[in-house]
C-alpha cells in the first residue's frame, strides 16, 4: 500500500497539475476528491493522454474528466483479494476507502506483484568509500589494508585474539579443521540441524562425521546427545578429533554444558557461527567459544561481502598458520617455496572493503531482524498452532531468520500446503534445515538423538519453517507474508482438537 496525501487532487486543478503531480509522486494515479474529501474516480496517466487526445489543452481543469465509479476494495482484504479485483478488470491500482467514502489507502499492483525473500543483502553508506579506497590505491588483490582492517575490526568486535579474512565460512571450517588436526580416518562430531557446508570439510579431510541432535530449548546442539556419544566415542577408544557445534538461525547453542564435557574429554572445539554473527550467549558474541570459530559473510547472512568467511580464535600462532595455509603456504623466501599442501582461501581487499563497511552496521541490522521477528509474533497473534523458534533466558539471538513450527491439525494446514500458498503470493519461505543424518550423502554417518527414543532435529525438520527475514523488510511486504499466513491458518476460537471430538 502506498501513503496517498501526495496523489489526492481537487477537480478545479488542471491537467498540467495532474501531470506535475504525478511526477512528483512518482506514481502514475491520482485520486480525484470531492469537496467533502469524498473519492470520485481515480486518475491514470492514461486518462490524462485521452483528455489531450481528444482536444483538451494542459490548463482545462480536471473537471472535465467523466464520472467513474472507482473500483474498491474494503479496509482489511488479503492481498489476494486486490490483486484478483485488479486482474478482474484489468487495473493495476485499487483504491480502499473509509465508511464516509474518502480514500485511505492505494494498493498498486507493483508493490502486490513483487516477491518477498527470504534474506537479501542489504547495503550501508560505507562500503562504497572503503572499495573505492582500494581502486584508487590499486589495491584490489590479493591481500591488502582493506583485509588487515577487517579482520582487526572484525576479532576486536567480537572480542576475540585474532581472525583471518577468506574466502568463504565453508573454507573457514575446512582450514579450521585442518588446523585442528583432522586426519584420514577421524571422527567429527557435528550439529545434525544445519546447512551441509558444515559437515562437507569433514569429508574434504577424509574425516568422518557423526551427527549431534538438537535440544528443543535452543534447536542447537543437544547436550544430552553429546554428552551420551561422547561416552561411546570414549569407550570405544575412538574420541572425535573436533566437535562443531552450530548456531542456528542466529542463536547462540547451550555452550556452558557443550564447554564442560569438551573439556571433560579433551575434544577441542570449532564453533560454526555462520548464522550467528551479532548473537550473545551470557554476554558473549556467539562464535568466540571454542578453540576456533567461523563466520560468513555470504549474500544471505546478517552481514556480507557477496561471499567470504572468517577464521577466529585466541591463539596467534593458529590464526597466523590460517593465513599462511590459505595463501598456498608459500615459504618465506624469494622464490616460491612450498613444504606443505596449501589452499587459496584467502578473501580479497575489494570484498574485505564491503565487509568493513558491513560491520560498521551489524548491531543495526540486529535490531532491524529482531523487529522484524517481533512483527510476526504482534501480527500473528491469536493464530493457533504456531510456535516460534525460543530464546531462553540469557541468550540473545539476532533472529537471522525468524523460524515457527506449525502444528498442522491446529493451524489448519501443512506446512508444505503452507509454503505453496505463500509462494502463490510470491513469498519465499523455506522448510527448516533437512537434519544432516537425514541425507542420502551422509546415510553412513552415526546419529546421536536427544533422547533415545525421539529425535528433536527430525520434528523440527518436519514442522519448521523460516520466513522472510530481511533487515530491509518493509513493513508492508512483510503485512503482505502476514496476511497470507492468516489466510491459510483456521479462524481462531473455531477450532476443536480432533482429541475432543472423539469424545463424543
Ligand atoms: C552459510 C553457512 C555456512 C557456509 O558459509 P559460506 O560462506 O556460504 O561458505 C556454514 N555453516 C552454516 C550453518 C551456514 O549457514
Amino acid at each position: 500500500m502506498q501513503s496517498i496525501d501526495n496523489l489526492l487532487i481537487t477537480p478545479d486543478r488542471s491537467l498540467r497539475d495532474a501531470l506535475a503531480a504525478m511526477s512528483d509522486g512518482a506514481c502514475n494515479v491520482l485520486l480525484l476528491i470531492d469537496d467533502a474529501g469524498r473519492l470520485r474516480r481515480t486518475v491514470t496517466d492514461g486518462d490524462l493522454r485521452r483528455a489531450i487526445l481528444a482536444g483538451h489543452g494542459l490548463d482545462t481543469d480536471l473537471g472535465v474528466l467523466p464520472d467513474q465509479a472507482p473500483k474498491l476494495v474494503e479496509p482489511d482484504s488479503s492481498s489476494a483479494a486486490v490483486l484478483a479485483l485488479m486482474n478482474a478488470h484489468g487495473i493495476d491500482q485499487v483504491p480502499t476507502v473509509d465508511e464516509d467514502g474518502r480514500p485511505v489507502a492505494l494498493h498498486l499492483r507493483r508493490e502486490l506483484d513483487q516477491p518477498v525473500l527470504l534474506s537479501t543483502p542489504h547495503l550501508a553508506e560505507h562500503e562504497r568509500d572503503f572499495v573505492e579506497q582500494a581502486f584508487r590505491t590499486n589495491w584490489i588483490a590479493p591481500i591488502g589494508p582493506n583485509v588487515d582492517a577487517f579482520e582487526r575490526e572484525l576479532a576486536s568486535k567480537v572480542g576475540m585474539g585474532h581472525a583471518a579474512a577468506l574466502s568463504s565460512g565453508t573454507a573457514a571450517i575446512h582450514l579450521g579443521l585442518h588446523l585442528l588436526g583432522v586426519e584420514p580416518g577421524d571422527r567429527v562430531f557435528c550439529s545434525s540441524l544445519t546447512f551441509v557446508a558444515t559437515a562437507n570439510p569433514i569429508r574434504y579431510l577424509g574425516a568422518e562425521p557423526v551427527f549431534i541432535d538438537s535440544e528443543p530449548e535452543t534447536w542447537n546442539m543437544s547436550p544430552a546427545a553429546l554428552s551420551r556419544a561422547l561416552a561411546a566415542a570414549d569407550a570405544e577408544g575412538r574420541l572425535p578429533k573436533a566437535i562443531i557445534p552450530v548456531g542456528l538461525y542466529g542463536q547462540s547453542p547451550d555452550m556452558e554444558p557443550i564447554i564442560d564435557l569438551c573439556h571433560r574429554y579433551g575434544v577441542p572445539i570449532l564453533e560454526d557461527a555462520a548464522e550467528s554473527l551479532g548473537a550473545a550467549y551470557r554476554g558473549r558474541a556467539a562464535g568466540t567459544f571454542g578453540r576456533l570459530g567461523i563466520y560468513s559473510f555470504n549474500g544471505n547472512k546478517i552481514i556480507t561481502t557477496s561471499g567470504g568467511g572468517m577464521l577466529v580464535g585466541d591463539d596467534p600462532e593458529l590464526i597466523e598458520r590460517a593465513r599462511f595455509l590459505a595463501t598456498q603456504s608459500r615459504e618465506p623466501a624469494g622464490h616460491y617455496e612450498h613444504q606443505e599442501t596449501g589452499f587459496n582461501y584467502r578473501m580479497s581487499n575489494i570484498l574485505a572493503g564491503i565487509g568493513r563497511g558491513q560491520l560498521e552496521v551489524l548491531d543495526e541490522r540486529v535490531r532491524q531482524r529482531r523487529a522484524v521477528f517481533e512483527r510476526y509474533v504482534e501480527g500473528l497473534e491469536g493464530v493457533p498452532g504456531l510456535d516460534w523458534m525460543p530464546e531462553p533466558a540469557s541468550f540473545h539471538s539476532t533472529r537471522w531468520l525468524t523460524a515457527m513450527t506449525i502444528d498442522s491439525d491446529r493451524f489448519g494446514s501443512d506446512l508444505e500446503g503452507l509454503i505453496s500458498h505463500l509462494a502463490d503470493g510470491r513469498i519465499e519461505a523455506r522448510r527448516v534445515w533437512k537434519p544432516m543424518h537425514r541425507q542420502p550423502l551422509f546415510k553412513s554417518a552415526a546419529y546421536w538423538p536427544h533422547h533415545a527414543t525421539s529425535s528433536v532435529s527430525d520434528r523440527l525438520f518436519e514442522t519448521g519453517v523460516c520466513l522472510p527475514s530481511g533487515s530491509n523488510l518493509d513493513s508492508v511486504q512483510q503485512e503482505r507474508v502476514i496476511q497470507r499466513i492468516r489466510e491459510r491458518a483456521r479462524p481462531s476460537g473455531r477450532f476443536w482438537s480432533s482429541s475432543t471430538l472423539s469424545l463424543g
